[in-house]
């Protein structure tokens, strides 16, 4: 009972201490932020064994680069470090080279290390981030943060709260779509092009644009960037995803995200009896 009342907590600040706060790394690659970060973790007592973790989160990192764009990266690893969810954050004024899909030098990096025992917890934070992260507004004024304390007090304006129920169904199955259109434009003619366009610009107008980012990164690399649930597995990468987090895919329409290939994750059509 413990563990569900967890994915209620509303407030980012709910999980992040001042002093869990950098504001100013000295790191000048992403492997010494992700380190330096972790450092921080350490010495708050709230994680433990660094060797373990830093080479997950790293493995992780060259799995797929978690900057998600607009200066912005999210290192994360799955381990079981005794706690719920650790999550650190640096800034960087200088920038540090993510290898992010806009090229743009990452000058917030929050790391988070969650543990698996909570399925979908990742994702209900990540979806959270997104959202306020997408907001040029937001991010502007988080660069643009005079100290430590004003950084923290920007990031604890980030609620949790899961997303209206008629807005998780559109977003789920908006992407979807947009993937159905996608994968027509490979094959389709001259003339049906222009509408296909059409439409694929109509549906990236009203997903996030973070979402859309991540989904045209997960295109150009695997040619898919949505993968339905079916059987407990993800039809991406057919690895059997946790039991808690599948039965959740189920009932709601939310963005989640396989927790092996990265790609999104929807429910199966039901079939028709
Ligand atoms: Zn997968």
């Amino acid at each position: 009972m413990e563990k569900k009342s967890l994915l209620k907590k509303s407030n980012f600040s709910d999980y992040l201490k001042p002093s869990q706060v950098a504001f100013n790394l000295k790191a000048k690659d992403k492997v010494q932020a992700i380190e330096e970060i972790l450092d921080i973790l350490i010495k708050q007592k709230l994680v433990k064994n660094k060797k373990l973790l830093l080479t997950r989160v790293i493995d992780r990192e060259r799995l797929e680069s978690t900057a998600i764009g607009h200066n912005v990266a999210l290192p994360h690893a799955r381990v079981d470090t005794g706690g719920d969810l650790s999550i650190g954050v640096g800034r960087s004024k200088g920038g540090i080279d993510f290898d992010a899909i806009d090229n743009k030098k990452v000058h917030l990096v929050i790391l988070i290390i969650w543990n698996p025992s909570i399925p979908g917890l990742f994702n209900h934070l990540f979806a959270g981030l997104a959202q306020y992260l997408s907001k040029s507004g937001f991010r502007n004024r988080l660069f643009s943060a005079k100290n430590k304390s004003d950084l923290f007090n920007i990031l604890s304006e980030i609620e949790l709260t899961l997303p209206r129920e008629d807005k998780i169904i559109s977003r789920a199955s908006l992407l979807m779509k947009l993937q159905k259109i996608e994968v027509k434009k490979r094959k389709a003619k001259k003339e049906q092009l222009k509408d296909l366009r059409k439409h694929a610009d109509l549906i990236r107008e009203e997903l996030d644009e973070v979402l859309v980012d991540r989904f045209d990164r997960l295109v150009n690399r695997y040619g898919f960037a949505v993968a339905e649930v079916e059987g407990g597995a993800c039809q991406g990468c057919n690895i059997n995803i946790a039991t808690g987090m599948s039965a959740a895919i189920e009932g709601s329409n939310d963005i989640y995200i396989c927790e092996n290939c990265g790609k999104f994750l929807v429910a199966a059509k039901k079939k028709k009896k």
